[in-house]
């Protein structure tokens, strides 16, 4: 194994390294950097986000890079604002030694004027994403034509995003005698497109495997009903109380509903998609590296910013459409030498899916099951048992109430105690998971078809509406009547039984009060009668479910929803949080999230 100064580079580098911790260079340095310092041939590197790509291309670009002259000589292009940003930071300390040399980068989101300024000053080196890059070429403020050395960073993702007419107005801004270094993880046919398009015989280097997952990471695989993906995340995430993880989502709105559903049910949760403005995605960012977001709920495109090591779980609320992109997920965990898992929820008619990534890991799937109530409590007790061991006693701060104290408990006996504190934390944990339902969808093809016969549908509510068939009520009507009531968009509609007199509907269980609300305050007729809607805490007739567990809840508080989310979006989440236990929907969660961030606090300490 070689070291970076066995690499050829430059003394002023070699300091910069070694004040970073840099010891000794990853696989991919260790391939491109001579490469790209002892050739000017192009170069195509397949490499997965953190490998140490960035350095890989970066260091041998400033080593060779002349600092006496002003003009732009490199342009490297990424996907997304934030690793610009992060690539712009990393070779400025990569290059704090060398007098003279200055990076600039550009992105959408920001004032372009700031940028002209900038750039006006004279750059050496210009980190861009594609549309700015191009806005900056067609304004004259940008000149690529003298460039030596052209990086595409993660060229699957540019193309992914669209942003193949960007890739090809900069490239053609370039010189031909400029030396392109493709990097990227995956090789779709786009990118071997702009590869032949683009370069000239290039050079071949690759860390890791191509396309494959990493040897740390464990795939998994859970198969629920669509209605259950969602309690399966909770349970998922109830016997991992240390999780620290990103649940993948295909699109802004999944990432929004499942975020808030989290939120609402008080788990340290939050959103990061491309609806949000930069500021909040900023803000979002820090609190999960901080650790004060425990799972990150996020599109692809959004997570790409992400630089952070140690996660522990990967979670595919439902599969990317892409295989490709589900390396780019699993990938995020088992980094940095950790080990992590990568979790896929199907439903039954999914489970063919997962044999075509396999292929592309080159790693089988475990089939898992989601763990019963049972289960997860047991788990949760012992983190609360541990944590109890685990607390320092403030005997200064106590001292001056102990006596009185003792005298409260007199005659207790230390196992009535013991009980009596365990039960203080625990007791709406417990009620929730109590007779929990098995959510493994365990069903053969012919009784997953059978419509009428769903089960375990945790996240619905059912409500008695006061009217039925000898009011010519359909199910099309009894649908457009909901959704004329405005309940919020598209709210999910579940089961529907109409009978002679009144008739029964599910909705999904997190609008249970804007349902009830929506019907009281519009007050709407049909056919001449006043129309009365209530949560009904009977099943269905031949439904499934046991005993309702959670009857008590129905009525309770109004409940967290978008509203309360955005207010949460600026204010500091763990404080609102606790503050908000009456908006939560979901008594239990506050207990057992208490547990999970107590444990999770210490572990930051
Ligand atoms: P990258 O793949 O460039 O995004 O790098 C992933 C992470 O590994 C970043 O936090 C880098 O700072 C870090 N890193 C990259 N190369 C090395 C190295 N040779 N030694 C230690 N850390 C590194």
């Amino acid at each position: 194994m070689s070291t970076f100064s066995e690499l050829g580079l430059r003394e002023e580098i070699l300091s910069a390294l070694a004040d970073m911790g840099y010891e000794t260079p990853s696989e991919i340095q260790q391939k491109a950097i001579p490469q790209v310092i002892n050739s000017t041939d192009d170069l195509k590197a397949f490499a997965q986000t953190g490998t140490g790509k960035t350095a890989a291309f970066s260091l041998p670009i400033i080593q060779q890079i002349d600092p006496e002259n002003n003009n732009v000589q490199a342009i490297i292009l990424s996907p997304t604002r934030e690793l610009a940003v992060q690539i712009g930071d990393q070779i400025q300390k990569f290059s704090k030694n060398i007098k003279g040399l200055k990076t600039v980068t550009v992105y959408g989101g920001a004032s372009i004027e700031d940028q002209f300024r900038k750039l006006k000053k004279g750059a050496q080196i210009v980190v861009g994403t594609p549309g700015r890059t191009v806005d900056l070429i067609s304004r004259r403020k940008l000149k690529l034509e003298n460039i030596q050395w052209l990086v595409l960073d993660e060229a699957d993702e540019m193309l992914n995003m669209g942003f193949k007419d960007d890739l090809d107005a900069v490239l053609e801004a370039t010189p031909e005698t400029k030396q392109t270094l493709l990097f990227s993880a995956t090789f779709p046919k786009e990118v071997e497109a702009i590869a032949r398009n683009y370069m000239y015989n290039p050079a071949e280097v690759e860390a890791g495997t191509k396309n494959t997952g990493s040897d740390n990471v464990s795939n998994e695989y859970y198969v629920v009903t669509e209605r259950n993906r969602y309690a399966a995340i909770k349970r998922i995430a109830d016997i991992n109380p240390d999780i620290y993880g990103i649940i993948f989502c295909r699109t802004r709105r999944e990432c929004q509903e499942v975020s808030e559903k989290l939120i609402a049910d008080g788990y340290n949760a939050d959103s990061l998609h491309g609806d949000l403005s930069q500021a909040q995605r900023d803000s979002v960012m820090q609190k999960f590296r901080n650790k004060n977001i425990q799972m990150l709920v996020a599109t692809d495109v959004a997570a790409r910013g992400l630089d952070v090591n140690n996660l522990t779980h990967v979670i595919n609320h439902k599969l990317p459409d892409q295989n490709e992109a589900y390396t780019h997920r699993s990938g995020r965990t088992g980094r940095a030498g950790n080990k992590g898992v990568s979790i896929v929820l199907v439903t039954s008619r999914e489970v063919g899916k997962l044999r075509p990534i396999e292929r592309k890991i080159k790693k089988k799937f475990i089939k898992k099951d989601i763990p019963s109530g049972e289960e997860i409590c047991k788990v949760q007790l012992f983190k609360l048992v541990e944590k109890v061991k685990e607390t320092e006693i403030n005997a200064d701060g106590i001292s001056g109430y102990l006596d009185n104290i003792y005298e409260q408990f007199e005659g207790l006996s230390r196992e009535e105690l013991i009980q009596k504190f365990i039960s203080m934390e625990f007791n709406s944990f417990l009620e929730y998971y109590e007779n929990a339902a098995d959510i493994n969808d365990t069903r053969s093809p012919r009784e997953r078809d059978d419509r009428g016969k769903r089960r375990n549908d945790e996240n619905m509510t059912r409500f008695f509406i006061n009217i039925g068939r000898k009011d010519n009520l359909t199910p099309p009507r009894l649908m457009g009547l909901i959704n004329d009531q405005n309940i919020t968009n598209n709210v999910e509609i579940g089961q529907i039984e109409i009978l002679d007199t009144f008739s029964f509907f599910e909705l999904d269980k997190n609008f249970e009060t804007e349902t009830i609300d929506a019907f009281l305050n519009n007050a709407p007729e049909f056919e001449g009668r006043n129309v009365n809607v209530e949560i009904t805490k009977k099943r269905r007739s031949g439904g499934g479910r046991g005993g309702d567990r959670r009857g008590g809840r129905r009525d309770t508080t109004p409940r967290g929803g978008r509203n309360d989310r955005n207010n949460r979006r600026d204010g500091d989440f763990r404080g609102r949080r606790r503050d908000n236990g009456a908006a939560n929907n979901d008594p239990s969660r506050n207990r057992s999230n208490r547990v999970q961030n107590k444990s999770w606090g210490r572990k930051r300490d």
